[in-house]
């Protein structure tokens, strides 16, 4: 699955089948992209080409974006090689499969809510998860 940022300076491609579509309804989503992440994962990552810039956004992770048209594209962990990209980043939006997971609903606004029923984690709930390597 490929897909690119909106002026077309950065291109990515997923590594095999696409193994989670994650929404975070944390606050530091909603300010990187002003809503909640839809965000897609793969069995062995990301590869990308084209200038990103990263903003380190916590002390595990950090945000990477296009310089030139502010894509809010990937997310990855500074340790090890987890890697995400914006479920609206794919060329053919058809091929992202549903919502699998929704985290840090505890943090989740009022004015929306998603319907189709994926099992929600607290974020307390989710990093307990983490760490017991279930995630
Ligand atoms: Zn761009
Ligand atoms: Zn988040």
């Amino acid at each position: 699955m490929q897909g690119g940022c909106l002026c077309g300076a950065v291109r990515f491609e997923g590594r095999g089948a696409p193994t989670g579509v994650i929404v975070c309804h944390c606050r530091l989503c909603a300010r990187w992209s002003g809503s909640p992440a839809i965000t897609v994962e793969f069995e062995r990552g990301i590869s990308f080409e084209g200038d990103v810039i990263w903003f380190g956004s916590s002390k595990w992770g950090e945000r990477g974006f296009c310089p030139a048209c502010g894509s809010t594209l990937f997310f990855r962990l500074t340790e090890g090689d987890y890697i995400n990209v914006g479920a609206g980043f794919f060329d053919d939006p058809a091929g992202v499969p549903p919502i699998t997971l929704e985290i840090h609903v505890d943090a989740q606004p009022s004015y929306y809510a998603f319907a189709q029923g994926a099992p929600r984690l607290t974020g307390e709930d989710f990093l307990a998860r983490l760490e017991s390597g279930k995630a």
